[in-house]
């Protein structure tokens, strides 16, 4: 690992113009000490920082990269449209062809509408599900992430309890609990928001349940509230068609983000019918929704995800990567609980700390020896994780095990 200076000095100018040095979650300043804060360079399943380290990467700009960095598909495709035009006074054509792909490809979709982050498009839901039904609930499962606004930012600095007055909460895969939330909501309830699998900081992942994923389809049939799907994290990784395509459940909304486009700035919201005339109603937009580059970037990505191999070898770099941790782990005398999808892994140490101080040190000798994997948030594999990267990047974890091992004895 050459020495981090150019990532150093470059966290000492940030310290005086960016708040904190840095802000949200690519800020690494509560991170073991090994990693670093900027990069310069990715290509397929690598990544280098400041400093011109190369690692192999299983974050994948935490999940927006789903093909591999510079995917030469995506990549001519906004060449092409970069010639063309990227923000006009008005969307260009690939808007039509992105939203009717859209609705080609997800089941529940009658329309599609687009966006920049996760956010605006779960917000967008809320604001959806609202206007559609006229009334004011929408429940949420207690920790889950659904974005960095006042409504559903998980830090309370600067929110009122006025921006959280009309939502209810419910433990995930609880059928109990959020009958009991949807009971209190009463005839009020608009809306159920639910992200397919409970991932939450420093906590094994946990797949939903189908009868939980059923319950939530079931209630939102009865009362008339809108059953919504933050697929923001998971879709187009686990299933082109949305990652409860599996259980055979699907929402009346979706939001969806992150690997929409490969890592171009994009974000979607589909719905059905029935929402159509409420999405008409409300105002949302924004400055760059119409940019087309990343429409163009879009239809790239998920045409390719469509026609091609690509969801299946992620998934077998997945599967690869958990197999050869769980014979490492083992053979290193440490018990882990590998959870969540394997196109999404993360390992845990059974005997950690509450600060998961194993995790910490494990990462941080694999980021060492240029693995770059995340103490407590899950991982993301990308179809360019080739069973060889997969291979190469266990020969380091299993230095890592040994080191860990000898440092904790
Ligand atoms: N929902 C889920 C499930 C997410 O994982 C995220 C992002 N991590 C968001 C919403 C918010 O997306 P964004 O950060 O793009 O606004």
């Amino acid at each position: 690992l050459a020495a981090r200076t150019a990532d150093a000095a470059l966290r000492a100018r940030a310290g005086s113009v960016i708040p904190g040095g840095m802000y949200g979650h690519m800020n690494v300043a509560g991170m073991p000490d090994a990693f670093p804060q900027f990069f310069t360079a990715g290509e397929g399943s690598r990544l280098w920082d400041a400093d011109g380290n190369e690692y192999i990467d299983f974050m994948c700009g935490w999940g927006p990269v789903v093909l591999g960095r510079k995917d030469p598909a995506v990549e001519a495709a906004v060449r092409a449209q970069l010639d063309t035009g990227d923000l006009l006074d008005g969307p260009s054509p690939v808007m039509v062809d992105l939203a009717e792909l859209l609705v080609e490809v997800v089941p529940h979709a009658d329309w599609a509408m687009l966006a920049k982050n996760g956010t605006d498009a779960t917000t967008a839901c809320v604001t959806i599900a609202r206007a559609s039904t006229g009334r004011r609930k929408i429940l949420i499962a207690t920790g889950g992430y659904h974005g960095a606004i006042p409504w559903c930012t998980p830090r309370a600095g600067g929110v009122l309890p006025e921006d959280r007055a009309h939502l209810g909460y419910f433990e995930y895969n609880d059928v109990a609990s959020l009958e009991a939330a949807v009971a209190e909501a009463g005839n009020d309830l608009a809306g159920i928001i639910i992200a397919p699998v409970r991932q939450e900081l420093a906590r094994d992942q946990e797949m939903a349940t189908v009868e939980f994923a059923r319950a939530i389809r079931t209630i939102c049939d009865r009362t008339g509230a809108v059953m919504i799907l933050d697929d923001v994290r998971c879709g187009f990784r686990l299933d082109l068609g949305g990652s409860w395509e599996p259980l055979g459940v699907q929402p009346d909304l979706a939001a969806w983000s992150k690997a929409i486009a490969n890592g171009y700035s994009l974000a979607a919201i589909t719905g059905r019918d029935s929402l159509r005339q409420g999405a008409t109603g409300i105002y949302i937009t924004g400055s760059f929704w119409y940019s087309a580059v990343s429409m163009a970037a879009s239809i790239a990505t998920l045409t390719q995800l469509r026609d091609t191999d690509a969801l299946a070898r992620m998934a077998d770099a997945g599967r690869r990567l958990r197999d050869g941790l769980a014979i490492q782990a083992a053979a290193h005398g440490f018990a882990v609980r590998q959870t969540g999808p394997v196109q999404m892994p993360l390992m845990r140490f059974a005997d950690d700390t509450a600060d998961s101080t194993l995790a910490r040190i494990w990462t941080n000798e694999a980021v060492k020896r240029g693995v770059y994997l995340h103490p407590v948030h899950n991982w993301f594999v990308s179809a360019a994780h080739t069973p060889e990267d997969v291979d190469q990047a266990l020969e380091r974890t299993d230095d890592a095990f040994a080191e860990l091992s000898r440092l904790v004895g």
